[in-house]
Protein backbone atom coordinates (compact mmCIF):
# COMPACT_ATOMS: atom_id res chain seq x y z
CA UNK A 1 0.00 0.00 0.00
CA UNK A 2 2.82 2.66 1.03
CA UNK A 3 4.32 3.08 -2.72
CA UNK A 4 0.65 3.79 -3.38
CA UNK A 5 0.49 6.32 -1.04
CA UNK A 6 3.75 8.15 -1.87
CA UNK A 7 3.75 7.53 -6.01
CA UNK A 8 0.42 8.97 -5.93
CA UNK A 9 1.64 12.13 -3.76
CA UNK A 10 4.12 12.72 -5.69
CA UNK A 11 2.14 13.06 -8.93
CA UNK A 12 0.21 15.72 -7.34
CA UNK A 13 1.00 19.41 -5.55
CA UNK A 14 -1.92 18.53 -2.71
CA UNK A 15 -0.07 18.12 0.50
CA UNK A 16 -0.35 14.43 1.66
CA UNK A 17 -0.19 13.20 5.23
CA UNK A 18 -0.26 10.23 7.05
CA UNK A 19 -1.41 8.56 10.01
CA UNK A 20 -0.17 5.06 11.11
CA UNK A 21 -1.91 4.19 14.27
CA UNK A 22 0.46 1.30 16.34
CA UNK A 23 3.16 1.81 14.32
CA UNK A 24 7.22 1.68 15.45
CA UNK A 25 9.90 3.22 13.87
CA UNK A 26 11.30 0.77 11.76
CA UNK A 27 7.72 -0.94 10.46
CA UNK A 28 8.28 -1.01 6.93
CA UNK A 29 5.77 0.71 5.57
CA UNK A 30 6.39 3.65 7.78
CA UNK A 31 10.17 3.76 6.84
CA UNK A 32 9.22 3.60 2.77
CA UNK A 33 7.22 6.52 3.19
CA UNK A 34 9.00 8.86 5.13
CA UNK A 35 12.08 7.72 2.84
CA UNK A 36 10.29 9.12 0.06
CA UNK A 37 8.82 12.17 1.88
CA UNK A 38 5.54 11.57 3.10
CA UNK A 39 5.47 12.73 6.97
CA UNK A 40 3.67 10.16 8.58
CA UNK A 41 2.26 10.43 12.23
CA UNK A 42 1.62 8.27 15.24
CA UNK A 43 -2.02 10.27 15.63
CA UNK A 44 -4.27 11.84 13.58
CA UNK A 45 -4.35 14.93 16.03
CA UNK A 46 -0.24 15.60 15.42
CA UNK A 47 -0.98 15.17 11.84
CA UNK A 48 -4.20 17.66 11.75
CA UNK A 49 -1.50 20.32 13.66
CA UNK A 50 1.33 19.28 11.27
CA UNK A 51 -1.52 20.79 8.26
CA UNK A 52 -2.73 23.31 10.52
CA UNK A 53 0.75 24.87 10.50
CA UNK A 54 1.19 24.23 7.05
CA UNK A 55 -1.80 26.06 6.40
CA UNK A 56 -0.23 29.27 8.61
CA UNK A 57 3.25 29.07 7.03
CA UNK A 58 2.04 28.92 3.32
CA UNK A 59 -0.50 32.31 4.50
CA UNK A 60 2.51 34.02 6.18
CA UNK A 61 4.37 33.67 2.79
CA UNK A 62 1.96 34.68 0.74
CA UNK A 63 1.08 37.61 2.85
CA UNK A 64 1.49 41.14 1.25
CA UNK A 65 4.56 42.45 2.88
CA UNK A 66 3.68 46.52 2.75
CA UNK A 67 6.23 48.91 3.17
CA UNK A 68 8.21 50.50 5.66
CA UNK A 69 7.81 54.25 5.93
CA UNK A 70 10.44 56.75 7.60
CA UNK A 71 8.38 59.31 9.22
CA UNK A 72 10.28 63.20 9.64
CA UNK A 73 11.24 63.68 13.18
CA UNK A 74 12.59 66.37 15.02
CA UNK A 75 15.13 65.15 16.45
CA UNK A 76 16.78 68.09 17.70
CA UNK A 77 13.79 68.35 20.56
CA UNK A 78 13.91 64.15 20.74
CA UNK A 79 17.87 64.71 21.83
CA UNK A 80 17.23 67.30 24.19
CA UNK A 81 14.65 65.60 26.17
CA UNK A 82 16.89 62.81 26.40
CA UNK A 83 19.73 64.71 26.98
CA UNK A 84 18.19 66.44 29.90
CA UNK A 85 17.53 63.28 31.88
CA UNK A 86 20.05 62.21 31.20
CA UNK A 87 22.01 65.42 32.69
CA UNK A 88 19.80 65.40 35.78
CA UNK A 89 20.40 61.63 36.16
CA UNK A 90 16.62 60.66 35.67
CA UNK A 91 15.28 57.42 34.28
CA UNK A 92 11.70 58.04 34.38
CA UNK A 93 11.01 60.80 31.68
CA UNK A 94 7.90 63.24 33.55
CA UNK A 95 4.68 63.03 31.52
CA UNK A 96 5.51 66.27 29.66
CA UNK A 97 9.01 65.29 28.60
CA UNK A 98 7.58 61.63 27.54
CA UNK A 99 4.94 63.76 25.22
CA UNK A 100 7.53 65.90 23.67
CA UNK A 101 9.26 63.01 22.90
CA UNK A 102 6.46 61.49 21.48
CA UNK A 103 5.36 64.32 19.72
CA UNK A 104 9.34 64.52 17.68
CA UNK A 105 7.71 61.53 16.29
CA UNK A 106 4.38 63.03 15.09
CA UNK A 107 2.67 60.90 17.91
CA UNK A 108 -0.26 62.66 19.09
CA UNK A 109 -0.84 63.02 22.67
CA UNK A 110 -3.70 65.03 24.97
CA UNK A 111 -2.32 68.84 24.97
CA UNK A 112 -0.19 69.39 28.53
CA UNK A 113 1.03 71.66 31.07
CA UNK A 114 3.31 70.93 33.53
CA UNK A 115 3.33 73.51 36.54
CA UNK A 116 5.58 73.09 39.65
CA UNK A 117 3.11 74.80 42.05
CA UNK A 118 -0.58 75.55 42.62
CA UNK A 119 0.08 79.05 41.42
CA UNK A 120 0.51 77.74 37.63
CA UNK A 121 -2.17 75.75 37.63
CA UNK A 122 -5.40 78.27 36.31
CA UNK A 123 -2.98 79.56 33.81
CA UNK A 124 -2.49 75.95 32.26
CA UNK A 125 -5.96 75.39 32.46
CA UNK A 126 -7.06 78.36 30.74
CA UNK A 127 -4.56 77.77 28.03
CA UNK A 128 -5.65 74.14 27.87
CA UNK A 129 -9.55 75.27 27.85
CA UNK A 130 -11.72 73.43 30.24
CA UNK A 131 -12.77 70.70 31.30
CA UNK A 132 -8.95 69.44 31.75
CA UNK A 133 -7.45 66.61 33.66
CA UNK A 134 -5.21 67.85 36.54
CA UNK A 135 -2.90 64.73 37.57
CA UNK A 136 -0.13 64.83 40.49
CA UNK A 137 3.74 63.99 39.29
CA UNK A 138 5.95 62.60 41.68
CA UNK A 139 9.25 60.91 41.39
CA UNK A 140 7.99 57.74 42.47
CA UNK A 141 4.01 58.22 41.65
CA UNK A 142 3.71 55.63 39.31
CA UNK A 143 -0.02 53.83 39.13
CA UNK A 144 -1.70 57.49 39.61
CA UNK A 145 -5.21 56.42 39.92
CA UNK A 146 -4.57 54.20 42.86
CA UNK A 147 -2.99 56.96 44.46
CA UNK A 148 -6.27 59.42 43.89
CA UNK A 149 -4.11 61.76 42.03
CA UNK A 150 -5.88 61.77 38.66
CA UNK A 151 -9.38 64.37 38.74
CA UNK A 152 -10.93 63.76 34.98
CA UNK A 153 -13.66 66.48 33.97
CA UNK A 154 -12.61 69.25 36.03
CA UNK A 155 -14.71 72.26 34.24
CA UNK A 156 -13.63 75.53 36.67
CA UNK A 157 -11.02 77.23 38.20
CA UNK A 158 -12.34 76.46 41.56
CA UNK A 159 -12.52 72.54 41.07
CA UNK A 160 -9.46 72.90 39.48
CA UNK A 161 -7.73 74.37 42.78
CA UNK A 162 -9.91 72.12 45.49
CA UNK A 163 -8.78 69.33 43.61
CA UNK A 164 -5.38 70.34 43.44
CA UNK A 165 -5.04 70.65 47.24
CA UNK A 166 -7.01 67.61 48.06
CA UNK A 167 -4.45 65.49 45.84
CA UNK A 168 -1.49 67.39 48.01
CA UNK A 169 -3.09 66.34 50.93
CA UNK A 170 -3.76 62.76 50.04
CA UNK A 171 -0.15 62.39 48.45
CA UNK A 172 1.16 64.06 51.55
CA UNK A 173 -0.63 62.03 54.13
CA UNK A 174 1.01 58.97 51.99
CA UNK A 175 4.59 60.18 52.45
CA UNK A 176 4.11 60.09 48.97
CA UNK A 177 6.48 63.21 47.22
CA UNK A 178 4.78 65.29 45.06
CA UNK A 179 7.16 67.46 42.27
CA UNK A 180 4.13 69.36 40.87
CA UNK A 181 1.19 68.82 38.46
CA UNK A 182 0.15 68.00 34.53
CA UNK A 183 -2.66 69.81 33.52
CA UNK A 184 -4.11 68.28 30.32
CA UNK A 185 -7.32 68.17 27.83
CA UNK A 186 -9.71 65.74 28.86
CA UNK A 187 -10.37 63.51 25.85
CA UNK A 188 -13.77 62.10 25.51
CA UNK A 189 -15.83 60.19 22.84
CA UNK A 190 -12.35 57.18 22.21
CA UNK A 191 -11.69 53.54 22.58
CA UNK A 192 -9.11 53.25 25.09
CA UNK A 193 -6.35 50.87 23.84
CA UNK A 194 -2.47 50.96 25.16
CA UNK A 195 0.40 50.71 23.12
CA UNK A 196 3.92 49.83 24.22
CA UNK A 197 7.30 48.17 24.40
CA UNK A 198 9.82 46.46 26.28
CA UNK A 199 13.40 45.76 24.96
CA UNK A 200 14.57 42.18 25.04
CA UNK A 201 18.13 41.69 25.25
CA UNK A 202 17.74 39.14 21.76
CA UNK A 203 15.08 40.39 19.76
CA UNK A 204 15.54 44.19 20.71
CA UNK A 205 12.25 46.23 20.97
CA UNK A 206 9.01 44.18 20.98
CA UNK A 207 6.17 46.25 20.66
CA UNK A 208 2.61 45.66 21.92
CA UNK A 209 -0.90 46.65 21.30
CA UNK A 210 -4.21 45.48 22.70
CA UNK A 211 -7.37 47.07 24.25
CA UNK A 212 -6.89 49.40 27.40
CA UNK A 213 -8.66 49.81 30.57
CA UNK A 214 -10.00 46.78 32.43
CA UNK A 215 -10.23 44.62 29.34
CA UNK A 216 -6.25 44.44 29.12
CA UNK A 217 -6.05 42.46 32.86
CA UNK A 218 -8.82 40.19 31.96
CA UNK A 219 -8.79 39.81 28.66
CA UNK A 220 -5.00 39.63 28.01
CA UNK A 221 -5.99 40.55 24.59
CA UNK A 222 -2.87 41.90 23.24
CA UNK A 223 -0.58 41.50 20.11
CA UNK A 224 3.13 42.16 19.63
CA UNK A 225 5.63 42.86 16.65
CA UNK A 226 9.42 43.27 16.15
CA UNK A 227 10.33 46.57 14.40
CA UNK A 228 10.97 47.71 11.42
CA UNK A 229 7.11 47.34 11.04
CA UNK A 230 5.32 47.76 7.26
CA UNK A 231 1.75 49.53 7.10
CA UNK A 232 0.41 45.78 7.01
CA UNK A 233 2.54 44.59 9.38
CA UNK A 234 0.77 47.36 11.81
CA UNK A 235 -2.84 46.81 10.60
CA UNK A 236 -2.66 43.33 10.63
CA UNK A 237 -1.10 43.64 14.56
CA UNK A 238 -4.44 45.90 15.00
CA UNK A 239 -6.60 43.37 13.32
CA UNK A 240 -5.70 40.68 15.45
CA UNK A 241 -6.81 41.11 18.65
CA UNK A 242 -10.00 39.54 19.61
CA UNK A 243 -11.84 42.93 20.68
CA UNK A 244 -10.96 44.57 17.35
CA UNK A 245 -14.70 44.83 16.32
CA UNK A 246 -14.89 47.36 19.21
CA UNK A 247 -12.52 49.77 17.37
CA UNK A 248 -15.05 48.95 13.97
CA UNK A 249 -17.79 50.10 16.24
CA UNK A 250 -20.43 48.12 17.90
CA UNK A 251 -24.06 48.87 18.88
CA UNK A 252 -24.69 51.84 16.52
CA UNK A 253 -20.73 53.43 17.96
CA UNK A 254 -19.07 55.24 15.27
CA UNK A 255 -15.64 53.17 13.90
CA UNK A 256 -12.83 54.42 15.35
CA UNK A 257 -9.94 56.37 13.57
CA UNK A 258 -8.08 53.05 13.07
CA UNK A 259 -5.96 54.58 9.86
CA UNK A 260 -4.56 56.80 12.32
CA UNK A 261 -3.72 54.15 14.94
CA UNK A 262 -1.60 52.18 12.27
CA UNK A 263 -0.26 55.41 11.85
CA UNK A 264 0.57 56.31 15.13
CA UNK A 265 2.12 52.15 15.83
CA UNK A 266 4.49 53.14 12.71
CA UNK A 267 5.73 56.39 14.30
CA UNK A 268 6.44 54.30 17.53
CA UNK A 269 7.76 51.60 15.93
CA UNK A 270 10.73 53.98 14.18
CA UNK A 271 11.56 55.83 17.79
CA UNK A 272 11.64 52.43 19.59
CA UNK A 273 14.52 51.82 17.04
CA UNK A 274 16.08 55.47 16.69
CA UNK A 275 16.52 55.40 20.84
CA UNK A 276 17.68 52.67 21.83
CA UNK A 277 17.92 54.41 25.54
CA UNK A 278 14.40 53.99 25.23
CA UNK A 279 13.88 51.07 27.63
CA UNK A 280 10.23 50.86 28.39
CA UNK A 281 7.43 52.89 26.85
CA UNK A 282 3.69 52.42 28.38
CA UNK A 283 1.04 54.67 26.52
CA UNK A 284 -1.71 53.58 28.61
CA UNK A 285 -4.21 54.54 27.41
CA UNK A 286 -4.32 55.54 24.51
CA UNK A 287 -8.21 57.08 23.27
CA UNK A 288 -8.88 56.44 19.52
CA UNK A 289 -11.27 59.09 18.43
CA UNK A 290 -14.07 58.34 15.54
CA UNK A 291 -12.84 58.53 12.13
CA UNK A 292 -11.13 60.93 11.11
CA UNK A 293 -10.34 62.40 14.51
CA UNK A 294 -6.90 60.68 15.21
CA UNK A 295 -6.14 59.43 18.44
CA UNK A 296 -4.11 60.88 21.75
CA UNK A 297 -2.04 59.17 24.13
CA UNK A 298 -3.11 60.19 27.46
CA UNK A 299 -0.61 58.79 30.06
CA UNK A 300 3.06 58.16 28.63
CA UNK A 301 5.21 56.26 30.69
CA UNK A 302 8.70 56.23 29.42
CA UNK A 303 11.69 54.46 31.21
CA UNK A 304 15.77 54.89 30.38
CA UNK A 305 18.22 52.22 30.57
CA UNK A 306 20.92 53.15 32.90
CA UNK A 307 24.33 55.08 32.04
CA UNK A 308 26.37 51.72 32.25
CA UNK A 309 23.98 50.00 29.76
CA UNK A 310 24.00 53.16 26.98
CA UNK A 311 26.41 53.04 24.45
P1 LIG B 1 -2.51 56.03 35.87
O1 LIG B 1 -2.41 55.03 34.76
O2 LIG B 1 -1.16 56.43 36.38
O3 LIG B 1 -3.41 55.60 36.95
P2 LIG B 1 -3.70 57.82 33.88
O4 LIG B 1 -3.02 59.07 33.50
O5 LIG B 1 -3.65 56.70 32.91
O6 LIG B 1 -3.13 57.39 35.31
O7 LIG B 1 -5.20 58.15 34.21
C1 LIG B 1 -6.11 57.16 34.69
C2 LIG B 1 -7.30 57.02 33.73
O8 LIG B 1 -7.96 58.26 33.57
C3 LIG B 1 -6.90 56.62 32.32
O9 LIG B 1 -6.79 55.24 32.18
C4 LIG B 1 -8.04 57.20 31.50
O10 LIG B 1 -9.15 56.34 31.52
C5 LIG B 1 -8.38 58.46 32.25
N1 LIG B 1 -7.67 59.65 31.68
C6 LIG B 1 -6.43 60.05 32.00
N2 LIG B 1 -6.10 61.16 31.32
C7 LIG B 1 -7.14 61.48 30.54
C8 LIG B 1 -7.41 62.53 29.61
N3 LIG B 1 -6.52 63.49 29.35
N4 LIG B 1 -8.59 62.54 28.98
C9 LIG B 1 -9.52 61.59 29.26
N5 LIG B 1 -9.33 60.57 30.12
C10 LIG B 1 -8.16 60.50 30.77
MG1 LIG C 1 -2.42 55.03 32.76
Amino acid sequence: MSPAIWQTAQKHRKPVLCNFLGRAEDSAGFVELVTHRVPSYSYPESAARALAAMHRYARYREREEGEVRTFPVDRGVAESVLARARTENRFLLRGDEANRLLEAYGIRTAKTRFVRSVDGLAGAAKEIGYPVVLKAVGPTLVHKSEMQAVLLDVRGKEALLDGASGIAARLRERGVALEGFLVQEFVTGGTEVILGMTRDKVYGPCLVFGLGGIYVEYLKDVTFGLPPLTDRDAMRMIESIRTYPLLKGVRGEPPRDVKALQDGLLRLAQLVSDSDQVQELDLNPVVVLPEGKGYRAVDARIVLSPPSVRT
